[in-house]
């Protein structure tokens, strides 16, 4: 059966969010052929509609708002559920993020609705919409199905792919106007810190260093690294209580959890909580000088030796390719 599912937009520095365009994706086979109702909220937003259509929407809700500028649960929470009341939709789905891991629960809760968090594929079987997610810190998937209410999930970066870009595509756009009051916490200004220009949970390539790094200062080679591949630099949190990088870095269990195309553990041991963050990437590469750290069970190429001696190798090579 065909299904009316909205999408939930994120914005970031003016652009609409990788994780949003694989929900576009992740929303089209929720609908099953019906239709994907993108929903911008934010301060004059108006111009990132064309993102949701180039990328498979169908309609797309704008709700531009002054108290919408910065994220803020409150305010957020309220827009989205008058939206939800006015769409009467069949399914939501938003990226799983800071923000999508804040905001989803809420809604679920409010919605009474079920909630399949972090998943990392979709299809449907027959009638049925499956989601899979891991579990256990990535070591095992569940299956995961809706028996009634609204099918509400929030997908994994980097997990499901978007559709191509077609800038043919074309929609209706709805400006909904909504109250917004209350609110508990109001954002003034935002200063952000300077930490890398390659989102972390979206980077198709990640270098990451441990505490083999040794100081800020070592970690400098495996920026160049990073540079020269288009990645992103992340840590393990052995390197963050040492105050060799920034604690928004961190990698884990309790830091960020990523999918990339290519992760590089560099002077990282393997602890399990690590494991935790990582250990889905596609393709992990080792560099240790302990040829029995456990990162090289878990490592589909490993280099047994000094990272400071190879990773300005692997850097001068790779310039070359
Ligand atoms: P170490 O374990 O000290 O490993 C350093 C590695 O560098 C060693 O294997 C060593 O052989 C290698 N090395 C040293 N010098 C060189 C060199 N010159 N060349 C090559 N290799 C070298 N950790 C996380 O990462 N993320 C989390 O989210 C996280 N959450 C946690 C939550 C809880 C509740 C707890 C209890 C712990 C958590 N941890 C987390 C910490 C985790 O248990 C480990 O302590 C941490 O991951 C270790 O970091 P590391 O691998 O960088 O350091």
């Amino acid at each position: 059966m065909s299904k009316k599912v909205l999408v939930i937009g994120e914005v970031r520095d003016g652009e609409l969010r990788k994780v949003s365009l694989e929900a576009i994706a992740a929303g089209k086979v929720v609908a099953g052929g019906g239709e994907v109702v993108g929903v911008l909220l934010g301060e004059k937003v108006d111009v990132l509609v064309n993102s949701f259509f180039q990328y498979g929407a169908d309609r797309v809700v704008v709700i531009n708002h002054s108290a919408l500028k910065s994220y803020t649960t409150d305010a957020y929470q309220q827009a989205l559920l008058q939206v939800i009341k006015t769409e009467n939709p069949e399914g939501i789905i938003l990226g799983h993020t800071a923000i999508g891991k804040d905001l989803s629960p809420r809604l679920a809760m409010k919605l009474k609705a079920g909630l399949i968090s972090d998943a990392i594929a979709v299809e449907t079987n027959g009638d049925e919409t499956v989601f899979t997610r891991p579990i256990y810190s990535g070591k095992a998937f569940e299956k995961k199905k809706v028996k009634e209410g609204i099918i509400f999930a929030t997908i994994r970066p980097n997990n499901i792919t978007a559709l191509e870009r077609d800038d043919s595509r074309n929609g209706e756009i709805k400006q909904l106007s909504v109250e917004i009051q209350d609110l508990r916490t109001v954002i003034k200004d935002v200063v952000r810190k300077a930490v890398g220009t390659v989102d972390l949970s979206e980077a198709k390539i990640i270098i990451s260093g441990g505490r083999g790094v040794k100081s800020e200062e070592g970690f400098k080679p495996l920026q160049e690294l990073a540079d020269v591949l288009g990645g992103a630099v992340g840590a393990s949190r052995g390197a963050c209580d040492a105050g060799y990088c920034d604690y928004s870095l961190q990698i884990g269990q309790t830091g960020k959890v990523v999918t990339p195309d290519l992760y590089f553990a560099i002077g990282i041991s393997g602890a399990i909580q690590h494991l935790a963050g990582m250990s889905n990437s596609k393709v992990i590469v080792a560099i240790n000088k302990d040829p029995e750290a456990n990162i090289f069970k878990v490592a589909d190429y490993g280099i047994v030796g000094d990272l400071f001696q190879i990773v300005p190798i692997l850097t001068e090579e790779l310039k070359n390719v």
